[in-house]
């Protein structure tokens, strides 16, 4: 993390402005809507200044800023066009632990002010590390549309409650759980619109199963953007997670910080979790109480054990929903500029598995040999040539181009294109990276 964001109490703490022009004034504005007592130097200093700092605990000083200013600042904000005295200004902090912050110029600074949404007490920040403060506000734009007008009073009426909470239910896991389920009731509708008795019907009654519920959720190729909404929701509520191997470090640290997150990956050449153990643990998670999210890449329901464990949860009676993700062969085809069918190319597309044994695969090759049908092979790169020969030996053309892609919709996709007679050739010669998707058709010539 470049920057770790802290809401800071500004409350009657002495802060400085160096600086008196527009640019200064927009600080000062926010640094008095904080409750600072503030101190304004500059040599030239803006009449609008002097209404907005003619109430309250502030002060004028109409000079050059001194080194012996900073003394006693909670915070330093420098707003000045002058190099020099910005420099000298965030020099002087940094040497006496001063949080200071120079308009416009990172570099200088110890703290930066991101953009936000203010619906005190609702505060959220936004900030992209000093790089683009139009890209910030851009996204700040974003979140405030998801944000409801009604989340003041929400907050308002939750801190309220806090207590009585606690009191209601002591277990921490209950508390988070039963407050989980009050915000997507018609209790936290009722706290928004200000009808609190209405709200506290709900938010006391303890209505919570204590049985657990298990989702099986796709989480898509790699790219984190890719997640659905759903997705991304029950990430944030789970108590914990079982992911694969096939889930990207940038997807999992969208999961809620506090839930504990297990790793069970199945990859070839290493330890690996058996699937009945992993059915076991989901089973026993939801039954401790735990809502349990069993995250996958791609799609579930795609070459992704899903149905096992579905039948392992009914089979134990826990509750449990299922959560399409983008399956590896949308995703990679996508990211690859390849389609998977076209009017003139293919008009099927088949998404096929076949591990290989002894270097052999074993599969209906009869049927896969019309060119106008798009193969996807969900594989590692081990029956490559196995498949490529059985091709071949069963009809296809052997120019038919052939994609292989790895490391599908994430900064490190590399795309590897070439023929059913030498694509085997080109992988030896090439490091193509893991987890690889193959796709073979005409369509494949589209990608360039
Ligand atoms: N349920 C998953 C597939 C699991 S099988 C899905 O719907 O996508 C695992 C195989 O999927 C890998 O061997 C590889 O062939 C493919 N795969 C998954 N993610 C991939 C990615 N990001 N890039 C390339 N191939 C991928």
């Amino acid at each position: 993390m470049d920057y770790l964001p802290l809401h800071f109490d500004l409350r009657d703490q002495h802060c400085l402005l160096v600086g008196g022009g527009q640019v200064a004034l927009r600080k000062a504005n926010l640094l008095i809507s904080a409750g600072a007592r503030l101190t304004v130097i500059a040599p030239q200093i803006d009449p609008a200044f002097l209404d907005k700092l003619s109430v309250g605990m502030h002060t004028i000083v109409c000079r050059e800023f001194m080194t012996e200013d900073v003394k006693g600042q909670s915070l330093v904000v420098s707003a000045t066009s002058d190099r020099v005295v910005n420099q000298h200004v965030s020099e002087t902090c940094h040497e006496q632990g001063i949080p200071v912050n120079v308009v416009d110029n990172p570099d200088l600074c110890s703290v930066i002010f991101p953009a936000i949404i203010d619906r005190s007490p609702v505060v959220v920040s936004v900030s992209t590390g000093g790089q683009s403060p139009v890209l910030t506000s851009d996204l700040r734009r974003r979140i405030e549309a998801l944000i409801p007008e009604g989340v003041v009073r929400l907050a308002r009426y939750l801190g309220g409650r806090r207590q009585r909470l606690k009191t209601t239910f002591p277990d921490i896991d209950q508390r988070r759980r039963q407050t989980v389920w009050f915000l997507g009731s018609a209790g936290a509708t009722a706290a928004m619109a200000g009808r609190d008795a209405q709200a506290d019907q709900v938010l006391m009654e303890d209505a919570q199963p204590s049985l657990g519920e298990v989702y099986i959720v796709g989480a898509g190729p790699g790219d984190p953007d890719l997640l659905t909404l759903k997705a991304l929701d029950l990430m944030q509520r789970c108590d914990v997670v079982l992911h694969d191997a096939l889930i990207d470090r940038r997807v999992l640290d969208r999961v809620r910080r506090d839930a504990d997150i297990i790793y069970v990956g199945k990859q070839a050449g290493a330890p690996s979790t058996a699937q009945d153990q992993i059915n076991h643990q989901l089973v026993t998670l939801a039954r401790a109480g735990k809502r349990v999210l069993r995250l996958k890449g791609g799609d579930p329901f795609v070459f992704g054990r899903g149905g096992e464990e579905m039948e392992a949860l009914i089979e134990s009676s826990i509750p449990f929903e299922i959560v399409p993700g983008i399956t590896a062969a949308s995703g990679c085809a996508a990211y690859a500029g390849i389609p998977l069918t076209h009017r003139e190319y293919a008009q099927s597309v088949r998404f096929v598995t076949g591990h290989p044994k002894d270097g052999v695969v074993s599969l209906p090759w009869e049927e896969m040999v019309n060119d106008n049908q798009t193969l996807v092979f969900y594989m590692g790169l081990g029956g490559l040539e196995n498949i490529c020969e059985q091709m071949m030996a069963h009809g296809r053309d052997p120019d038919t181009p052939i994609a292989l892609i790895a490391n599908g919709t994430t900064e490190h996709q590399r795309v590897l294109i070439g023929s059913l007679t030498d694509i085997v050739d080109q992988v030896r010669h090439t490091e193509v990276g893991r987890p690889t998707l193959t796709i073979i058709g005409q369509v494949v010539s589209l990608a360039k």
